[in-house]
C-alpha cells in the first residue's frame, strides 16, 4: 500500500539520519579525544571511559597509539606489536592484559619521547602456551578462564580419533578423526605433537599454530605429558605450564564425580594421572589449581613473562 511504504520510507530515512548524526558526533568524539591526547591528555584516562563511552570503545588502538605525542606510524606498529594488539582492534575488545601493556607502553613513551627512533617495525611472534596436568585437574575450566581474560589468546583445536562426547562441537572442541585420517596426518608431518592416551590418538595440526605464531598472536596448547615433552623438543621457548591439584584426594574426588566416564576409565585415568604428577618437574612452571580464577591469572602472568617463539 503506497501510504504504508511511504510511512515505512519515512521511518527509515529517520533512522538513517539519526545514524548518520550519531556516527558524526563519534567521530568528532574521538578527533577531540586524538586531539586531548597529542596534547599529552592521559592515554589510561581514555581507556578508563571505554566502558561508559561508545565512541571511546570503538575507537581503534592504533589511532589511539598514533594520536600520542612523538609516535608514528612505525612506532606505533612496533607498539601494537609488542602489546600483542592486532592493528584493526577497537579498545572495548581489549583483554585487560593489552590495556595493561598499552598503558605502560605509552606512559614509557611519553617520559622518552624519543624511544628509540621510528625504526622499521618487525611484528613480534606470539608466545606458545603449553597447559599440561593430570586428567581430572581442571584443565579445561583454566582454559575456559584463560580465553575469557585474553581474547586473543588462540586456542589449538586438536585432532583426535576419540568420539565427542554430548556437546562437543567438531572444529571448535576438537576435530574428530578416524585413526586411518589421524595416522594420514603423522605421515604428513601436519602433526606438530602427537600421543596416544587413553587409548585413542591426540594431536596438535601445525599449521594453524604457525600461522597465529607468525601473526603475532599467543598459541594455547591444552595437551597431555607425552606431547608437552615433544614441544619442549621442538619449541624450546615455549612456556610450558603444570597444572597441579592441590592433593592427590582432591584429584580422585574430581575424577570419581565425572558422569562422563566408565569406572573402568576412571580407573585408567587414575593410572595414567599417578604418573603424570610424577612428571611436575620436567616442566617450566607448577601452578596448583586451588581456583580457577587465581590459577588462569597466575598463568597468565608467565605468558606476560615470556619470550615470542621463534620462527621453525
Ligand atoms: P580428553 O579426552 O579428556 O578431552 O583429553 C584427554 C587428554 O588428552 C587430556 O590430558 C588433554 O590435555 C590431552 N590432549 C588434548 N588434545 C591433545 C593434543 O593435541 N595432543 C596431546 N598430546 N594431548 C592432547
Amino acid at each position: 500500500m503506497p501510504e504504508q511504504s511511504g510511512a515505512s520510507g519515512s521511518l527509515d530515512d529517520d533512522a538513517r539520519s539519526r545514524g548518520r548524526q550519531l556516527a558524526l558526533e563519534a567521530r568528532r568524539r574521538r578527533a577531540a579525544i586524538k586531539r586531548s591526547l597529542a596534547e599529552g591528555g592521559s592515554v589510561r584516562e581514555v581507556i578508563a571511559q571505554r566502558d561508559d563511552d561508545p565512541a571511546v570503545a570503538r575507537m581503534r588502538a592504533r589511532d589511539l597509539v598514533e594520536a600520542c605525542p612523538g609516535i608514528g606510524p612505525m612506532r606505533a606498529t612496533r607498539i601494537l606489536a609488542e602489546c600483542h594488539v592486532a592493528e584493526s582492534r577497537r579498545l572495548r575488545g581489549l583483554g585487560e592484559h593489552q590495556v595493561a601493556a598499552l598503558i605502560a607502553a605509552l606512559e614509557k613513551a611519553g617520559r622518552d619521547p624519543s624511544g628509540g627512533g621510528d625504526i622499521p617495525a618487525r611484528p613480534a611472534r606470539g608466545r606458545l602456551l603449553v597447559l599440561s596436568g593430570p586428567s581430572g585437574v581442571g584443565k579445561s575450566s583454566v582454559v575456559s578462564r584463560l580465553r575469557s581474560r585474553h581474547p586473543d589468546l588462540v586456542f589449538s583445536v586438536s585432532a583426535t580419533t576419540r568420539a565427542a562426547r554430548s556437546g562437543e562441537v567438531d572444529g571448535v572442541h576438537y576435530r574428530f578423526v578416524d585413526r586411518a585420517e589421524f595416522e594420514a596426518m603423522i605421515a604428513r608431518g601436519q602433526l606438530l605433537e602427537w600421543a596416544e592416551f587413553a587409548g585413542h590418538l591426540y594431536g596438535t595440526p601445525a599449521g594453524p599454530v604457525e600461522e597465529a605464531l607468525a601473526r603475532g598472536d599467543d598459541v594455547l596448547l591444552e595437551i597431555e605429558l607425552q606431547g608437552a615433552r615433544q614441544v619442549r623438543d621442538t619449541a624450546p621457548d615455549a612456556v610450558r605450564v603444570f597444572l597441579a591439584p592441590p592433593s592427590w584426594e582432591v584429584l580422585v574426588e574430581r575424577l570419581q564425580g565425572r558422569r562422563t566416564e566408565s569406572a573402568e576409565v576412571i580407573e585408567r585415568r587414575l593410572a595414567t594421572a599417578r604418573v603424570e604428577l610424577a612428571a611436575e618437574g620436567e616442566f617450566d612452571h607448577t601452578v596448583v589449581n586451588a581456583s580457577v580464577d587465581e590459577a588462569a591469572e597466575a598463568i597468565l602472568a608467565l605468558l606476560e613473562q615470556a619470550a615470542p617463539v621463534a620462527a621453525p
